[in-house]
């Protein structure tokens, strides 16, 4: 099976790879990373060269419409932290493969030799706000955090848990890549802790192909989630509008309804 690497593919994989012994590697001056990637270029990257896009029929996309199936009916309920932590670090590769050109699950060196680029861990403690998860950037490398449980004490849906890997995935991917000293890097990632305009333009692209690819209605429920939390953190900027849409911002314009 062979897909077009984009070359700006190659310039993130040399920063992935070199994450822990030059973790500020993010900069056009360097002899090895010669393209800038600003917020917006990486998200218009996804929405024009991720596999995703490329092939809506490949393999990848038939495999993880399966695996989505198999999913909604999972017993996460009797895993232990260890075992729903594997099954979600499948999904994660999933995602990882159709949208983020495999580099978040990529094996890095790391602190202590070879780990994935991103770290997965799931908690059982109930989180501090009405949040899933959390990206953070931990000692041993930047980590995606799932609590399995809300404040309730119950398990979280299956969608619940895929969404949440999107949305954390999304921060992971702009912050290691973005390059931090383009004009715009405070509205387009920082903003709203994190939550920028290049934030949502990428968690709505994905959200939407997802939903493209699975059709489910329970996954439109989980982008109805992603609407609130978007009203919610950003205040005035939530509205629909182009702010923070994709067909406006990387696309070119509106495209018509049900385009996949
Ligand atoms: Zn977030």
């Amino acid at each position: 099976m062979s897909y077009y690497i984009h070359p700006d593919v190659l310039t993130l994989k040399t920063i992935a790879d070199n994450r822990w012994k030059e973790p500020s590697l993010h900069s056009a001056n360097s002899p090895r990373t010669k393209t800038p990637h600003d917020a917006q270029s990486l998200v218009r990257l996804v929405s024009n060269s991720s596999w995703a896009v490329q092939d809506p029929y490949s393999e990848p996309v038939t495999r993880f419409i399966k695996w989505y199936r198999k999913g909604q009916e999972m017993d996460f309920k009797s895993m232990d932290n260890e075992k729903l932590r594997d099954e979600l670090q499948s999904y994660l590769a999933d995602i990882d493969d159709l949208f983020f050109f495999g580099l978040l699950t990529r094996k890095v060196k790391g602190k202590s030799g070879t780990q994935k680029l991103v770290l997965l861990r799931v908690t059982s403690e109930a989180p501090k706000g009405n949040y899933c998860g959390a990206y953070k950037m931990e000692d041993e490398g930047p980590s995606i955090r799932i609590h399995r449980y809300d404040r309730q004490g119950i398990i979280r849906p299956f969608e619940k848990f895929l969404s949440t890997l999107v949305h954390e995935s999304c921060h992971a991917y702009l912050d290691i890549f973005s390059d931090t000293r383009h004009s715009k890097h405070q509205e387009w990632v920082c903003d709203y802790g994190g939550h920028g305009e290049m934030f949502w333009v990428l968690f709505r692209f994905i959200m939407e192909k997802i939903r493209a690819y699975t059709r489910s209605e329970r996954w439109e429920r989980q982008m109805k989630d992603m609407e609130y939390e978007c009203v919610d953190i950003t205040k005035t900027k939530g509205r629909p509008g182009d702010w923070g849409t994709p067909a406006r911002t990387v696309m070119g314009g509106f495209l018509s309804p049900g385009y996949a």
